[in-house]
């Protein structure tokens, strides 16, 4: 049976692209221990391993967790240190985030196997922040899962490949053999000419499920595809920071029905790691 990736964007409610910057240090009360446990337990009742792209802020302020997944066997990658998309960051500070992020993940996991994956917050990268291809690279990731194939108001590259290339800095929407990085893309559904997304978050609550679920079958049939989960996202405690109508439902729609879609999900399919699903097809050698 196909494998397909699951991936858990571990980041604290107040990191959320239309929340961060609204919620002044004092109101930011940490969730993410008790927030992730209902994920554990639904993976461990699957016998499902996950890759969790991880926040350096909240490893930093939860190590205990991070250890705990760890032990768990998700495999430990990286969603940046301070949650800030690409396009405010200049490559330097990026260089200085990889780097903190690494030594911070050595105090906490010692000796635990090397980190290969990177997410961009919001799904950042795109052809104006290419620059950050080289700069993984330099740090040693193999792989990055940041291309959303599918514009939006907030971001995404329209013609970006559907299935796992790899990406160079000269155009992040082509094919580069000469690229070690390889670029795991969110998963869209192609119908005629369009996309429709269907790779988790708000996409994952918010699509009527026959629609989700004919989506995913139409494309998971065919190849590999990805699916994140924010815990904040799953979460019932999770405080409603105010903002306009259309965009409170986009960001905390449906979050009671979540877990449950998920659970669906790894009833139906095969999921494993990002790096595992990358390895058995063949992207991680050499
Ligand atoms: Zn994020």
């Amino acid at each position: 049976m196909r494998l397909h990736a699951l991936t858990i964007d571990l980041e604290e409610w107040y990191h959320a692209e239309l929340v961060r910057g609204k919620v002044p240090p004092a109101r930011r009360v940490d969730q993410a221990p008790a927030a992730v446990q209902p994920i554990l337990a639904l993976l461990q009742a699957h016998h499902v391993r996950a890759t969790f792209f991880i926040v350096g802020e909240v490893a930093e302020r939860q190590p205990a967790l991070v250890r705990e997944i760890a032990s768990a066997g998700h495999e430990i990658a990286c969603h940046s240190y301070s949650h800030r998309p690409l396009w405010e960051m200049t490559a330097e500070e990026l260089d200085r985030e990889l780097r903190e992020f690494r030594r911070l993940m050595e105090d906490i996991l010692g000796d635990a196997p090397a980190i290969i994956g990177f997410r961009a917050p919001t799904f950042s990268l795109e052809a104006r922040t290419a620059w950050a291809l080289e700069v993984l690279a330099e740090h040693g990731y193999r792989y990055d899962s940041s291309i959303f194939p599918l514009r939006t108001p907030l971001y995404g590259v329209a013609s970006a490949p559907l299935e796992p290339y790899r990406i160079g800095a000269s155009a992040v929407e082509r094919h580069d053999a000469n690229s070690r990085l390889v670029e795991f893309p969110l998963t869209v559904c192609q119908v005629g000419g369009r996309r429709i997304p269907v790779s988790g978050g708000t996409y994952l609550r918010l699509l009527p499920w026959p629609l989700f679920t004919w989506c995913w079958e139409r494309t998971a049939r065919t190849r590999p595809a990805v699916l994140y989960v924010h815990p904040w996202e799953t979460y019932a405690g999770t405080p409603r920071v105010p903002m306009p109508f259309h965009l409170a439902v986009g960001t905390y729609g449906n979050i009671a029905g979540a877990l449950g879609r998920l659970g669906r999900l790894l009833e139906r399919y095969r999921f494993a790691p990002m790096r595992d699903v990358l390895a058995q097809g063949g992207w991680l050698e050499g």
